[in-house]
């Protein structure tokens, strides 16, 4: 469908780096669109595979083209209904536009990924970014994933159980709660709300809530981000912003503001020239008439070093667990490196060594989510919860059953499913050896235990 881009946005535009009228509202007109997923490094296996035609088979869909700046992006060839494919649902990959991966080298260039960090990243949902930097740091390290708004923290929250990580925390607070942090984070992430002309060609009617006045008050609403949140950088980290706004105002004028009232270090990054990426006032621009993505804006400081020891935490000890309930968990998890905490009768798994930066965080923020959900133990028996099936910490040894195609969907649509033979009991179902969920076998039927709020409606 061709966009028609409002006057006043495009005339706004006229000489910033990289803008070429033109080309640009032709693209807008062509109606053209572009597909890409990002996959997870964690399920990769079975999951991708090259061939020599080069085209790449990722779960099923074909593309011929890498998104060069990413190691896990890929350009489809078609859009196909994820909606449909099962490996979307077991977080196998996360439909993600082109340009915003761009995060990831703005992380390998300016921060050692190899060592445990504590990142930030403000504004998470739904989690592209997010699940994005899980994929790129260690084990070891800490994500804190938030989300302001309370409904849309809860699809961040379930964005972030399909990727399966257990360092990670989901958080629903507001920027300014961050200032109980001083110096705590070593990268924080700002890919603030804005007003959003840079995904006009796949979102056409958004076009109607663009005014100039919008994008000031936007503007304004990112300068009070950033300053709320900036106290909560150690010296010597790094603060990544990123908008999907073309406007100035949201973009240079906020560097300009950055480097001038907060005293931040802009960082430049190293480019390749083929990636057609525009350098513009100390940040990257991705016009879609240059590059294959949608509008996208980022750039890079870092908080100069001083003497800041930063946050000292006291020593916290586990919570207790009987050595039967112990063995009960190992039959259904590698409890090696884990801490097990007990929330109401919900117990979960976080890495040993993030224990007390958890504990410490949870005793300060509005938590969705911390590590991994596992269940209940109910008769020296455990129920297990959907966030363990598809975590990288549930163990081989847990039954598995695999489902064809058309079973997998059913499953996915809660509906009943005959699966003759196998053992009884609770069991992961798969699809292409992918974990999906549980069932429960029982000697006279199945009892299907997919999350209900996350069937599949449609038909
Ligand atoms: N980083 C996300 C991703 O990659 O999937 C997209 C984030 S989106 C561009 C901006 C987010 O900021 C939205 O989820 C929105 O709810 C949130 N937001 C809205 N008002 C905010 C505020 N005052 N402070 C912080 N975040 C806010």
């Amino acid at each position: 469908m061709p966009v028609h881009l409002p006057t006043d946005l495009l005339n706004s535009l006229e000489g910033i780096e990289g803008f070429d009228k033109e080309s640009f509202v032709k693209l807008h007109e062509s109606g053209e669109q572009v597909t890409s997923i990002r996959v997870n490094p964690f399920k990769s296996s079975n999951v991708r595979h090259e061939t020599p035609d080069t085209a790449s088979h990722v779960s099923g869909l074909t593309s011929h083209e890498k998104i060069p700046w990413s190691d896990y992006g890929y350009y489809l060839d078609s859009r196909p209904s994820f909606t449909f494919d099962p490996l979307f649902h077991a977080g196998c990959y996360y439909v993600q536009e082109a340009s915003s991966m761009f995060l990831e080298q703005a992380l390998k260039q300016t921060v050692d990924l190899s060592g445990p960090l504590k990142v930030l990243d403000l504004s998470a949902a739904p989690g592209g970014k997010s699940t994005h930097i899980l994929s790129l740091i260690t084990k070891d390290s800490l994500l804190v994933s938030n989300e302001v708004i309370r409904s849309r923290a809860n699809i961040l929250k379930d964005n972030i159980l399909k990727w399966g990580c257990a360092n990670v925390i989901v958080t629903n607070n507001d920027p300014k709660d961050f200032q109980k942090l001083e110096s705590y984070f070593d990268v924080i992430v700002v890919d603030a709300p804005c007003s959003g002309s840079g995904l006009f060609r796949r979102e056409p009617d958004a076009i109607k809530e663009w005014s100039e006045q919008n994008v000031m008050l936007c503007s304004q609403r990112q300068q009070r981000i950033l300053a709320d949140v900036l106290p909560a950088l150690k010296d010597g980290g790094v603060l990544i912003y990123s908008t999907c706004s073309y406007s100035s105002e949201e973009d240079e004028q906020i560097v300009d503001w950055l480097r001038d009232e907060l005293i931040i270090n802009n960082e430049q990054l190293i480019i390749d020239p083929g990636w057609n990426i525009v350098s513009s006032g100390g940040g990257y621009r991705f016009w879609p008439d240059k590059v294959k993505g949608e509008g996208f804006f980022i750039a890079c400081f870092r908080k100069e070093k001083s003497n800041n020891k930063g946050t000292i935490l006291p020593k916290v000890k586990p919570d207790k667990f009987s050595r039967q309930e112990l063995e009960v968990l190992r039959k259904y998890l590698e409890i090696d490196g884990l801490s097990f905490l007990r929330h109401g009768k919900m117990l979960r798994a976080i890495p040993e060594s993030l224990l007390a930066e958890i504990s410490f965080l949870a005793a300060k923020f509005r938590v969705v989510n911390c590590g991994t959900e596992i269940g209940e133990i109910i008769k020296d028996k455990l129920v297990p919860e959907h966030a363990l099936a598809l975590s990288n910490i549930l163990s081989d040894a847990v039954g598995r059953t695999e489902l064809g195609y058309e079973q997998a969907i059913q499953y996915l649509k809660k509906k009943e499913l005959e699966l003759p033979g196998g053992s009884m009991g609770w069991t992961v179902v798969t699809h292409k050896d992918h974990p999906l969920g549980w069932i429960n076998k029982l000697s006279n039927r199945i009892n299907n235990y997919y999350p209900k709020e996350l069937r599949i409606r449609k038909d």
